[in-house]
């Protein structure tokens, strides 16, 4: 049986190099298994290792992972980092006239698949030693799809134009007035429409460092479909941007796939993904370690399939259990203790104005915030963490409260075991186990990525004793999977406890999920809010939806949540009988 051995080389301690090889038995035996490379860390020799896992579960770090792989998906790979890196199996193929989605966890070679595609990165086939030609890859996708792509890269008839997927590293390396930096890369000739339709008209004079996320994500787009390319690939379109944009960027990044043109996007949002793209490959594997393309599927079959967790065609079962979605019955449950009130409060934060009327909040209560950037989510939750005061109105909490904010501090020297404590020494099955905390335990927070530092928040955040527990976007730098077993998480926490929660996201996948209730936000974006709510989920969702034209039906197999295509038979049935949300 194949077998791959990786090394996370900024996780493994150069110290700990001679122990390793004094343990290996096959070193021990005489043959260099073993040995340290030029950074003084180890390299494993995979054709001698046994595969006896001493090293892995010696190692401090937890830095070493050794896998058998079964024999049908140990093909050669497509690229690897590194003689003892990450391997990618199989690349997803662009198609003309169609959007292409990726679906998959964090860290299992999406984005290297684009790069590979994009030309950015020139795949290996696995010999570290040497990049393939244009001819290696054309033999080695000989009669599959990939084939026709690679001999149209190669005769010069593909440009390619991506948005990468870290927009918020793009003002370290790009400087200057957002329509400076649009009109140097506008070879279409394009840039007022664009623009328009994503609109960014009013950021035009400022400066790139000084925008938002939200922005840079549009401005980021922007510049993607100004180059003049025929396939345009898009890593994460949805992150920062709240469902009224993602719904618009949606339909965007779909009117841009014609005959000529063919599309491919990685994204986590699953209700953003399906109505974005025709058909999806789902990766899968282990993160950091591996990752395999599979074949291409309609987008609806490609989502079910990956919430059931098994591969039928590849007969590959990539996850225990399927996810499933329960269809909420319309039935109130008798409400529980009350836990906070708010009667008519009002506050103003610059020339922002927030209202909210009158609220109750239950206990086991979990109650998801709805509502576009810019409009008093996060400030309402302050209000209620009394970490801000209202001007009117009057907050009436008799409980304790644990905050999780939207934006987490990062400049600390602290490790996460540090941080962790509490719930480390409490909640190792419940919390630390799920958010799979363990392997970051020695890592400092100001190393950590975006996905990371967001699980170690919410632990923290759940770690407290509290009767509310208020989070901020929870679901921001998660990938799908880590997704939908937070909202578990913190689902069954709440009650549990027989707390309740109050969760402000923008991925309403995520949010039907995990909520019994809703509070809706409207008004007008940095200049007034109101705050309606809790409201029962159809009234919250009919209420929030009738603002973007939208409607929403469950899947009949995976009974999750869809959007209806606009004026379609069942979009039109449920706007003229009022029921947005499910018919
Ligand atoms: Fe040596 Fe392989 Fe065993 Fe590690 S798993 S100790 S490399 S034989």
């Amino acid at each position: 049986m194949p077998r791959i051995a990786v090394v996370d080389r900024e996780r493994f301690n150069p110290e700990n190099s001679q122990l390793m090889m004094d343990l290996c038995p096959v070193n021990r035996a005489g043959t260099e298994c073993i040995s340290i490379a030029e950074d003084k860390k180890i390299a494993i020799d995979e054709k001698t290792c046994i595969g006896c896992g001493i090293c892995v579960n010696r190692d401090p770090a937890k830095s070493i992972t050794i896998l058998n792989l079964p024999d049908e998906l140990a093909s050669q790979p497509i690229h690897r980092y590194g003689q003892n890196g990450f391997h990618l199996y199989n690349l997803p193929v662009p198609q003309f006239g169609k959007v292409v989605g990726l679906l998959g966890r964090n860290g299992i070679g999406k984005s290297t698949a684009l790069k590979v595609l994009s030309g950015q990165l020139s795949a290996n086939l696995g010999d570290v030693e040497k990049e393939a030609t244009p001819d290696d890859l054309i033999a080695f996708f000989k009669g599959k799809e990939a084939q026709a792509f690679f001999e149209q890269l190669k005769a010069g008839n593909i440009t390619v134009s991506y948005k990468p997927q870290q927009v918020d590293l793009i003002p370290k390396s790009v400087s200057g007035l957002v329509k400076d930096v649009l009109m140097k890369v506008d070879e279409r000739g394009a840039m007022d429409s664009v623009v328009k339709e994503l609109e960014i008209e009013n950021i035009l004079d400022n400066d790139i460092s000084n925008i938002s996320g939200g922005e840079l994500q549009r401005v980021a787009i922007a510049a993607c479909v100004l180059k003049k390319a025929n396939v345009y690939f898009f890593d994460e379109p949805s992150s920062f941007l709240d469902i009224k944009q993602r719904i618009k960027i949606s339909k965007f990044i779909r009117n841009l796939a014609d005959e000529h043109t063919a599309v491919m996007v990685v994204e986590h949002d699953l209700i953003i993904l399906d109505y974005m793209t025709d058909i999806t490959h789902i990766m899968y594997g282990k993160e950091g370690v591996y990752g395999i393309v599979s074949s291409v599927k309609t987008t609806r079959n490609a989502i079910n399939t990956y919430l059931s967790g098994y591969l039928r065609e590849e007969n590959m079962r990539f996850r225990d259990k399927p996810i499933q979605f329960i269809e909420k019955t319309e039935e109130r449950k008798a409400a529980g203790e009350l836990q906070v009130s708010w009667k008519g409060i009002g506050a103003t934060l610059g020339k922002f104005k927030l209202d909210a009327k009158d609220g109750e909040i239950h206990k086991d209560d979990v109650i998801g915030i709805l509502g576009e950037n810019g409009i008093g989510k996060t400030s309402f939750v302050k209000l209620l963490a009394g970490v801000d005061k209202p001007e009117k109105g009057e907050v009436d909490e008799n409980i304790t409260v644990s905050y999780k904010p939207q934006y987490i501090d990062t400049d600390s020297e602290l490790t996460v075991a540090e941080v962790l404590v509490d719930a480390i020494s409490k909640y190792s099955t419940t919390l630390i186990a799920p958010l799979q905390l363990e392997p970051l335990f020695e890592r400092k927070i100001k190393e950590l990525s975006g996905g990371e530092l967001q699980r170690v928040a919410i632990a923290r955040c759940l770690s407290q004793k509290a009767g509310l527990y208020l989070m901020d976007e929870p679901s921001a730098y998660l990938d799908v999977e880590q997704r939908l077993s937070v909202s578990k998480l913190i689902g069954d926490i709440i009650r549990e406890r027989g707390a309740s929660s109050l969760i402000v996201d923008h991925d309403l996948l995520f949010l039907d999920y995990l909520s019994e209730k809703l509070m809706v936000f409207e008004g007008k974006p940095a200049i007034n809010g109101t705050a309606v709510g809790p409201l029962e989920m159809a009234e919250g969702m009919n209420m929030f939806l009738d603002d973007l034209k939208i409607t929403f039906r469950r899947d009949p197999d995976s009974h999750r949540p869809r959007i209806n295509k606009e004026d379609s038979v069942k979009d039109r049935e449920q706007k003229k009988a009022g029921k947005l949300y499910y018919s």
